[in-house]
């Protein structure tokens, strides 16, 4: 997606060989206009998928799968990281260990909102290890619902999540991948300029 590279270029800060900063439009402000054409692209991409459901994680999952909940007229359900006063039982749960914070969350979704009868699309904002798309999935499978597929924002293509997610079958639309942010440069995966 042409329109998110030109903006992950110039905004983008490169903090590591392993880390890119994006906080002026998906990680801490968000820019809605750009949103709205990742929700568009998202719900193009799965149009024909029959979702019935969005998944995601908070809080940066949140902003994109919004948008493409709106786009395709379905509801949009957040885990949460943090157990809730108003949300105790009746959940779904799942372990989602990240390697950027090396904490292990619980993270939970009420059983009231993805059945068996779902048909779900996946959404967040990074894929890097895969750990928090294999905590979403194992709620999925819990909830014995439909998996159309995942859709990512930015994947580094550099660590092993896509490989490990697209080697269990499962579809994964990324809308940039990033190949190397070696000497400070984002550099894009060639399978992803045609987008
Ligand atoms: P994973 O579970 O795939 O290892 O990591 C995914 C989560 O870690 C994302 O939801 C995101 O919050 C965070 N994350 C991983 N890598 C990066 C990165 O390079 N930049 C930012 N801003 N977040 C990242």
């Amino acid at each position: 997606m042409q329109l998110l590279k030109d903006k992950i270029v110039q905004d983008g800060k490169v903090l590591s060989d392993q880390v890119l900063k994006v906080d002026t439009f998906l990680n801490h402000q968000i820019d809605p206009v750009l949103m709205q054409a990742i929700g568009e692209e998202f719900a193009t991409r799965f149009k024909d998928a029959g979702i019935t459901q969005i998944v995601t994680i908070e809080s940066s999952g949140i902003a994109p799968a919004m948008m493409a909940g709106l786009v395709l007229g379905v509801p949009v359900v957040f885990a949460r990281k943090r157990k809730s006063l108003t949300l105790i039982d009746h959940l779904y749960t799942a372990s989602v260990h990240s390697f950027t914070k090396n904490e292990t969350n619980e993270i939970s979704v009420s059983k009231d909102f993805v059945t068996s009868e779902d048909t779900v699309l996946l959404i967040d904002d990074f894929l890097a290890n895969g750990q928090a798309v294999l905590g979403l999935l194992d709620i999925v499978e819990q909830a014995g619902a439909k998996l159309a597929g995942v859709g990512i924002v930015i994947e580094k293509g550099f660590q092993t999540g896509g490989t490990m997610i697209r080697e269990k079958g499962i579809r994964v639309e990324s809308l940039a991948i990033v190949s190397s942010l070696e000497n400070g440069q984002v550099t894009f995966a060639e399978e992803d300029l045609s987008k």
